[in-house]
């Protein structure tokens, strides 16, 4: 019930703020701060929008009613704060934000609904809880700091570290018990990829019914179903990928993000928000403890340690302490020698002699092998052997990469296909040749040397369903495959129970990106990939290929030394101000016409500079380009950037503040966005 006359709603549209309307006498009792509203916009007779206060009558401009109150529980405070914090720090219409905490598939609500939880839950409840592990001392000590902020509600990040198998689900599991015993709310984040069976296995074993999951093979109304019931608080705990931190709960006792380091946190369209930090900040609104969770922390969640504005937990060994994987590296720079003087001619040259002796005895001894490659396809491109002309993409400025067995070129940013050419498409005289590993090769290449091994490939070509990313784990766990190859789409989190060997084929493919995160991309996914090896019974053993053995992420990666390689990495970091120590944002200017583009990207430079030379404390500030970005053209637009520089998040707010609050300046047809704390400088 409210009495104003005039509220203030934020409209789901582009609108950098909310608008006034009037709220007629017959919807007052109904509505609240928070609640849902239609109203009518412009020439649409109705738009949703969210009710978020008073409002004041305005002379200039005619105000419209409210035409409807949508029924849905509102948005809390709790909640609505926190929103309020994400539209103004990543600048993104607040309108468009608030919507984000509504379930999709609301319309489901309505009709009753049949109550039979989705398959992946039903699965699981029916099995009988395993006995917990008793948690050992260092899972204890970070159990029992935890409980303690869980208690005092107040609001805390711990940093829990703990090397791959050394039980932080476990940690997580006793936790959210505490968290249940105040009758309280758990919000568990994994990225989409870890949120498996298996895992979700493990919080049904726990808690049963008390468990609801939103991931993205749900339908319409099993999101809607799984969304409210946490809303209603009839499920305590909440699973999900990034999207779940919206779902509105007001009673939150808890927030774990699992892998916190992982780039699939990060949102690369639309809100351009990265869920672990935007979580951290949700805990505060919701004075309540959240644990990030990793064996390789980003470096600004272990910079924060070292400010001692997180709370570190550690967890050095693995459960019953069994044997992190010996790592050995192959220097593939003297393996072409070794071919010739051995005469192992017919062996592809991406192999070693080391890693093929161990897949032969891995077949042998009746295990699993996994070979990681982070590139899919056939060929990275192919060249005209004649005249040298490689095939591109007519939309993206990258060229084409084979697939099919070098029959069909496809575009990774575009999805754009086409059969190869029989002849080179600029000389016509000669027939292209593939050039560059993919998964798809080294499948190939596996089935000629070991013609009796069952062999399974894991990338996006071949598992592009959830379902087929189900039943290819089922394949692994019931070893229906002797060997795997894939990308980094099952490198992280599994458990495979007879998974022996690992192979990280090109550990150099990362580290040529021209980002300041390659190293620590690369350190993390060898980290995660060597994690994957002998975590039951059996020992593992890992094998790194590379053309450059002494480069620090694979040095230190091979002596499981995280702390060292951050140590190192961040002082380099500080050199350059890049992040964790300075602030960056990515501008992004793009349009149809190259020549407005170019304009509004100066434009833009120059509004900065403005609003700089007006306020002397806005000094320390670096502004690279704009120039073209690495990916000069997609999707048929021309893509300019610029990269903001500056020491703290409040003066880089100000600066996008003032170029974004009207965009008016922009030549027609040129679209501008904004990127805070970008992950992907592409
Ligand atoms: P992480 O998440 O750190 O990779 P998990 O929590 O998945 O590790 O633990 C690995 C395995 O060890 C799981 O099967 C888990 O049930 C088991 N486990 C966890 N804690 C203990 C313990 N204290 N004693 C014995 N086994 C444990
Ligand atoms: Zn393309």
């Amino acid at each position: 019930m409210i009495d104003w006359e005039f509220v203030q709603v934020a409209v789901e549209a582009p609108l950098s703020h909310p608008l006034t309307y009037r709220l007629p006498k017959d919807l007052a009792a109904q509505a609240s701060t928070g609640s849902r509203v239609r109203v009518p916009l412009g020439k649409r007779s109705s738009a949703m929008g969210v009710l978020l206060g008073q409002g004041a009558a305005s002379e200039k401009f005619e105000i419209k009613d409210i035409s409807a109150i949508v029924d849905e529980p509102f948005l809390g405070e709790k909640t609505l704060k926190w929103l309020k914090w994400l539209a103004q720090y990543y600048l993104h219409p607040p309108g468009q934000v608030y919507s984000l905490a509504f379930a999709p598939g609301a319309e489901f609500r309505k009709k009753k609904s049949n109550k039979r939880s989705p398959t992946f839950l039903r699965e699981a409840e029916g099995k009988t809880s395993k006995a917990a592990p008793t948690p050992n001392a260092d899972q204890k000590g970070a159990i029992d700091s935890i409980a303690k902020s869980v208690s005092e509600g107040k609001y805390e990040t711990f940093l829990l570290y703990g090397i791959t198998g050394s039980g932080k689900t476990e940690v997580y599991l006793r936790t959210i018990e505490n968290v249940l015993a105040l009758n309280k709310q758990a919000l568990v984040l994994v990225p989409e990829i870890s949120l498996t069976p298996q895992l979700i296995r493990r919080f049904v074993e726990r808690f049963g019914e008390n468990v609801a999951v939103i991931h993205s093979h749900l339908t319409p109304r099993e999101r809607a179903d799984q969304w409210w019931s946490a809303v209603k608080g009839e499920k305590k705990i909440l699973i999900g990928a990034r999207s779940a931190l919206f779902c509105p709960l007001e009673n939150l006792g808890l927030i774990i993000v699992d892998e916190e380091h992982e780039g699939s946190f990060k949102q690369e369209e639309q809100l351009k928000y990265n869920a672990r930090d935007a979580a951290i900040m949700r805990a505060q609104f919701s004075s309540c403890p959240i644990v990030l969770g990793s064996a390789t922390p980003s470096l600004e969640s272990w910079h924060n340690v070292k400010l001692q504005k997180y709370k570190l937990l550690k967890l050095p060994n693995r459960v019953e302490n069994r044997p992190l994987p010996v790592i050995e590296i192959v220097d593939m720079r003297l393996e072409k020698e070794n071919r010739r003087e051995k005469g192992f001619v017919d062996r592809p040259y991406w192999m070693s002699e080391l890693l093929n002796n161990e897949i032969v005895q891995v077949l042998n001894n009746k295990e699993q092998g996994a070979l990681f490659l982070n590139r899919r396809g056939f060929a990275q491109f192919v060249i005209c052997q004649s005249c040298g002309f490689t095939e591109s993409c007519p939309h993206c400025s990258v060229t084409l990469t084979a697939h099919n067995r070098g029959l069909r070129l496809d575009c990774h940013y575009c999805g754009f296909q086409k059969q190869i050419p029989r002849l080179c498409t600029s000389c016509t005289k000669d027939i292209y040749t593939s050039v560059g590993l993919g998964t798809e090769s080294v499948a190939e290449d596996l089935k000629k040397l070991f013609p009796d091994s069952r062999i399974a490939r894991a990338d996006r070509d071949e598992i592009n369903s959830r379902e087929s990313l189900e039943a290819l784990l089922d394949k692994i766990n019931n070893h229906e495959v002797d060997l795997i190859v894939g990308t980094q789409m099952i490198a992280k989190g599994h458990d495979f129970p007879n998974l022996t060997l690992v192979g990280a084929i090109l550990a150099d493919v990362g580290l040529h990106f021209p980002d300041f995160r390659s190293s620590e991309r690369t350190f993390q996914l060898l980290t995660q990939v060597a994690g994957r090896a002998g975590r039951h019974q059996k020992a593992g053993k890992v094998i790194i290929q590379t053309y450059i053995p002494e480069h620090p992420a694979i040095q230190f990666a091979m002596k499981h030394d995280f702390e060292n390689f951050s140590q190192q990495e961040l002082k380099f970091r500080e050199e350059l101000n890049y992040p964790p120590f300075g602030k960056l944002a990515s501008i992004r200017v793009q349009g149809t016409d190259l020549a407005k583009v170019e304009k509004s990207a100066d434009d833009a430079k120059l509004r900065i500079l403005n609003l700089q030379k007006i306020n002397s404390d806005y000094n320390n500030l670096e502004i690279l380009g704009p120039c073209e970005a690495p990916m000069a053209k997609v999707r048929g637009k021309y893509r300019y950037h610029l990269l903001l520089k500056v020491i703290s998040a409040k003066m880089m707010n100000a600066f996008l503040q003032h170029l974004t609050q009207n965009l008016d300046w922009l030549e027609p047809g040129v679209k501008l966005s904004v990127d805070v704390d970008p992950l992907h400088l592409l």
